[in-house]
């Protein structure tokens, strides 16, 4: 396999890491580069910014328990509470779990740092098993604090 191909949009001849992987083309890599294709992208969403918004807020409606997740994710690395060895799919689960009783169970549940990430003495980790279902009433009366 060579390792350059020439873009089918600017015709120029570019390393394979400059086109995007796509597994279901020929060679597995896309026909136009990366740079093309962001130009293509860009001209599509602003030629068709209303289906295109709808488009992302039905594909945010349908991955809400990702987003939601991958926020509390990033919350938690700006205070370098994030750990490498962090199970995400332990910690999706969580967020599942909420989903589910707040959804199926008509409950007001909230996700939970059981040591806060924040702590005045010690700072909690973003990791599952330092995670809780909480009221949110509960969760509001504990604050930063770590329960008594
Ligand atoms: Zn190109």
């Amino acid at each position: 396999m060579s390792s350059t191909r020439v873009c089918t949009s600017c015709s120029l001849e570019k390393p394979l890491d400059a086109f995007y992987k796509d597994k279901t083309k020929r060679g597995g890599y896309r026909p136009d580069c990366k740079v093309c294709k962001r130009a293509t992208s860009k001209a599509y969403s602003s030629n068709n910014r209303e289906s295109e918004s709808q488009r992302h807020r039905a594909y945010y409606q349908s991955n809400k328990k990702g987003f939601v997740s991958r926020k509390a994710r990033r919350r938690a690395a700006k205070l370098h509470a994030d750990v490498p060895w962090a199970d995400q799919g332990k910690i999706d689960f969580v967020y599942h779990c909420r989903d589910v009783i707040n959804k199926v169970y008509k409950g007001n549940c909230e996700v939970d740092h059981i040591e806060p990430l924040q702590g005045k003495h010690v700072c909690g980790l973003h990791v599952h098993n330092n995670l809780q279902l909480l009221s949110a009433k509960a969760n509001r009366s504990k604050g930063a604090r770590r329960k008594r």
